[in-house]
């Protein structure tokens, strides 16, 4: 009877999930065929392409090209800025309907994407370090490590001349990373689009160009192959429109130009500070996240832990299936199967919270769990053993003996995985989720200040997180004592 009660409520639950999440899907299918709005993927840190400004805006040519672009043809667009891999990722299992970042229009590339008109011209240079005088040419590579971008063409360049020269490759996820790598002397050198490291070396980037552009990697706009070819024609259209009335001119001169800004000259704490808004933004949605995943967590974790210790040998199975799965798998493979693998072989579009949810809730889900068996484990047989004789039912022994006493055994460790799952929010960042870890990631991009704002960062998790568990502590005592 109560197992049968116990399954209907799980099945229902899954149920729910289910029903909710394809609703989500049609929603946003329904959506796109009224009037559509195009998602747009792109890199979060290639300045001067895209990057964010002082108020957490996007700009850069790309993002400044989009636009024009978007306002001479008519549609609407929202941009994910992902990072360049996922990006690229993102448009090969269509959660983005196009990809504008920098990307080189490549051979291999055009087996799988269609590309708008080139609308840059690049190509691969070597960077090194500014005080570096000893490597100038491939030669001086042998026996040491280069910094590359996983997915970008510096990456493929990199891996064709590296048994040749003799160097190893180190990959990044994005290029401030790389520079950072090659700054602090891991590696010796990075390969990077010209446009882009020229640019770098005029914020003060700490690197130098030595080598001549590789030919070819003319910047393009990519589609899926054979979709949105409407999209594909709007952006060439309007791409010629806008070189034609003196548009794109201007654009690229505002950040290449003679007269473009520059960070360069702002002073360690003057930068911070223009920075804290964009941080505290990113926070702010650690926090939610961590929240919300956690109440799924505990609600999955109910459920799981009291089938773990229950009579019924299926639904034991079934909680201990969950635990080893979800426990076993490493966060970030978790994080990029559902965000990008569940979609690629269903043919829907997960959003992206949806997906950050999901990853920490049943991670944590998993952990808590593992915490409720421990905790009602825990408590001496004996005393439900003894409650069962004096004629107390099961339930009622369970409810008002076992659990009070195992939620005090518990509480540390569930302060113990709220620290934990506050912290994993960080590593959905590879997914472009914009919270802390991100957001320090995005104004290093534009700024190259590794040091403060790594540090800034770090001093934010510690504040809260020693806040939180004060509280936390705080309630224990409070719970101990009542
Ligand atoms: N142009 C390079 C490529 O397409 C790098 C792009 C990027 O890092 N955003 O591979």
């Amino acid at each position: 009877m109560k197992t049968t009660k116990v399954s209907f409520f799980v099945l229902s639950l899954m149920l729910l999930l289910v029903t909710g999440l394809s609703g989500w899907a049609g929603a946003a299918d329904a959506e796109s065929n009224t009037s559509k709005t195009y998602v747009i993927g792109t890199d979060i840190t290639f300045a001067p392409f895209e990057f964010q400004d002082v108020n957490g805006d996007f700009v850069g040519i790309d993002m400044d090209l989009l636009d024009a672009i978007a306002k001479d043809q008519n549609f609407k667009y929202q941009i994910k800025a992902l990072g360049f891999n996922a990006a690229v990722q993102a448009l090969e299992s269509n959660q983005v309907d196009g990809v504008i970042a920098g990307m080189s229009i490549t051979d291999e590339r055009k087996q799988k994407f269609d590309f708008s008109d080139s609308y840059f011209d690049s190509g691969v240079v070597m960077g090194v370090s500014a005080n570096n005088d000893t490597v100038k040419s491939y030669e001086d590579l042998r026996g040491k490590k280069v910094a590359v971008k996983t997915g970008t063409e510096g990456y493929t360049f990199a891996e064709s001349i590296a048994s040749k020269y003799g160097f190893t490759i180190v990959p990044f996820d994005d290029s401030s990373q790389m520079y950072d790598d090659v700054k602090t002397g891991n590696s010796v050198a990075c390969f990077e689009d010209y446009p882009v490291l020229a640019y770098g070396v005029k914020q003060n980037n700490g690197l130098k160009t030595v080598t001549e552009p590789e030919i070819g990697g003319s910047y393009g706009f990519a589609v899926s192959k054979g979709k949105n070819q409407e999209l594909l024609q709007m952006f060439n259209d309007g791409l010629t429109n806008i070189k034609a009335n003196g548009e794109y001119k201007r654009i690229t001169e505002t950040y290449v130009g003679e007269n473009a800004s520059t960070t360069a000259n702002m002073g360690r704490w003057e930068l911070v500070q223009k920075s804290l808004p964009s941080l505290i933004k990113g926070l702010g949605n650690t926090l939610l996240y961590t929240i919300v995943s956690l109440f799924f967590a505990f609600i999955l974790g109910l459920i799981f832990g009291f089938m773990k210790v229950g009579q019924n040998k299926f639904l034991r199975g079934v909680a201990t299936v969950f635990v080893d799965v979800f426990r076993g798998i490493p966060l970030i493979v978790l994080a990029f199967f559902i965000y990008f693998g569940i979609p690629q072989a269903l043919g829907f579009t997960m959003p992206l919270f949806l997906a950050a949810i999901l990853t920490l809730s049943l991670n944590a889900g998993a952990y808590v769990t593992e915490i409720i068996r421990g905790g009602i484990q825990s408590i001496d047989r004996g005393q439900m053993e003894a409650a069962r004789s004096l004629g107390i039912p099961y339930r009622k022994a369970m409810m008002k003996i076992v659990i009070p006493q195992a939620i005090r055994v518990m509480i540390p460790s569930f302060i113990n995985q709220m620290v934990i799952t506050l912290k994993d929010t960080s590593i959905l960042s590879v997914i472009g989720l914009v919270e802390l870890t991100q957001s320090g990631k995005i104004v290093i991009a534009r700024t190259f200040a590794s040091f403060d704002i790594w540090l800034t960062v770090a001093i934010m998790y510690l504040i809260v997180i020693i806040t939180l568990t004060k509280i936390a502590d705080h309630l224990e005592v409070k719970v101990r004592r009542g």
